[in-house]
């Protein structure tokens, strides 16, 4: 089954708050930043950031919040499949 993995490159999130307003599924504010709930985290290449991997139902409101991050730094990339 095709998969995606959703990435919140959090240190440079501005904390708009799109995201969370799109998305409150899957998106959390938290302080002055976004957080994508039950996620991971990982490096990456903008320091320490959180990630998760949903099904295709989950991908289109993540990728809705993705386009709508004025950064951006949120992320969908397909995995698998
Ligand atoms: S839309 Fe982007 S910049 Fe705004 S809170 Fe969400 S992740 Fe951060």
């Amino acid at each position: 089954m095709v998969k995606f993995k959703v990435e919140h490159h959090k240190e440079i999130c501005i904390g708009c708050g799109a995201c969370a307003a799109i998305n409150p599924d899957d998106w959390v504010m938290e302080g002055d930043k976004s957080h994508l709930v039950d996620s991971g985290k990982e490096e990456g290449e903008h320091g320490t950031q959180e990630f998760k991997i949903v099904d295709e139902a989950k991908l289109a409101q993540n990728q809705e919040a993705a386009d709508a991050c004025p950064v951006p730094c949120i992320f969908v990339k397909k995995v698998g499949g």
